[in-house]
């Protein structure tokens, strides 16, 4: 039987110049989505990875691609990161004036849509279009880089979502990201998240890739 929790491996801390080996690994010790982190350098000061790079991952790997765009102005760049072959594209709604809009022009390009909350954007501000998306991407650190330290304040925000996608009647997946580890991620767990993204905790493991995975994995089955 598949687990209802997925785990998405982040290809932020990812060895770019072995990327095809680094994602079969990943997919090999048990990853179910590929994370890419899509930073600006406007709406975050980093600036990462294109269309080309979900190209890239699309040609070596049949997993979904869950995108995830820390842009300014996403509705710009939605048809190339669908025509690149994301799975998932997921927006913040701190970039979305009339976010109903983005995601209909998301799922017209065939693609699944999420919608992202930074650590400091209520709750209440997406209750509204839950119904709407297919997945909720909950930030647990600021965004913009790889490594950094979980914030345990967004546990109560987690559970707020979690009673409010229990209201809907079909599923939505609760998706967190930044600084998830194998002692963070019970905390999350338990607080209703269901995906959990990890980049240093998988591609930087002391140990490797797939006990990196492992390490996740037995978070979540223990
Ligand atoms: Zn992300």
């Amino acid at each position: 039987m598949h687990s209802p929790y997925i785990i998405s491996a982040s290809m932020l801390a990812a060895d770019l110049s072995n990327l095809g080996e680094q994602i079969h690994e990943a997919e090999m010790a048990g990853a179910d989505w590929i994370h890419v982190d899509v930073m600006d350098g406007h709406f975050v000061p980093n600036l990462t990875f294109g269309p080309v790079i979900i190209e890239t991952c699309r040609k070596v790997t049949q997993l979904p691609l869950d995108v995830h765009l820390m842009v300014e102005s996403p509705e710009n760049l939605l048809a190339s990161f669908a025509r690149a072959g994301s799975t998932i594209l997921s927006v913040h709604i701190e970039t979305c004036p009339h976010l109903d809009c983005t995601v209909q022009a998301i799922h017209d390009l065939g693609c699944k849509a999420g919608v992202v909350l930074k650590p400091s954007t209520p709750v209440d501000l997406v209750v509204p279009f839950l119904p709407l998306v297919d997945l909720v991407l909950v930030l647990t650190v600021n965004p913009g880089y790889a490594g950094q330290v979980f914030l345990p304040q967004v546990l109560s925000k987690i559970s707020a979502l979690r009673l409010e996608l229990d209201k809907i009647d079909h599923p939505i997946w609760l998706e967190v990201d930044g600084g998830i580890n194998a002692a963070t991620l019970p905390l999350v767990r338990n607080a209703g998240a269901n995906v959990f993204v990890a980049a240093t905790s998988i591609f930087n493991h002391p140990e490797g890739i797939t006990s990196g995975i492992q390490q996740l994995r037995s978070q979540l089955t223990g």
